[in-house]
């Protein structure tokens, strides 16, 4: 039997009696996906989850690593054809990166000053670039 910690990430099943709350030791560590991303468990309501969870990270096959190479280049607002050839990655899952990007944008404002280092500024003008680009693609 595992030993559950105190862990940084919380339980994100809003019908769990500890759901958000933080530094309970409910969580435990569950293995990790194919890209190294750390699954965890809820030993209350039993749901695994991915440490990426309700980020830009989540569902994506890609390595962290290289969905911030990509949302640099969104920050310089090179175009989603130029960041494919670039990042040697197909131009539809730029455009996923771009599309999840968008609709944490306000959320994780915060997220990605910290993690990717942008300023405050780059990331508003990332958003503003990825919503005009959606808007014609
Ligand atoms: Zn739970």
């Amino acid at each position: 039997m595992r030993k559950a910690r105190k862990l940084d990430v919380v339980c994100p099943n809003k019908k769990c009696m500890t759901y958000n709350k933080i530094g309970l030791k409910n969580i435990i560590r569950f293995g990790k996906q194919a890209n190294g991303t750390q699954r965890y468990r809820c030993v209350d309501c039993k749901r695994t989850f991915a440490r990426t969870i309700n980020t830009p990270f989540f569902h994506k096959h890609l390595k962290k690593k290289e969905i911030i190479t990509i949302c640099k280049h969104l920050a310089e607002k090179n175009g989603f054809r130029a960041i494919a050839r670039i990042t040697d990655h197909h131009l539809d899952t730029i455009r996923a990166v771009a599309d999840v990007v968008a609709q944490h944008c306000k959320k994780f404002n915060e997220y990605f000053i910290t993690e990717l280092k942008l300023t405050p500024i780059e990331v508003d003008e990332m958003w503003a670039f990825v919503k005009k680009k959606k808007k014609i693609a």
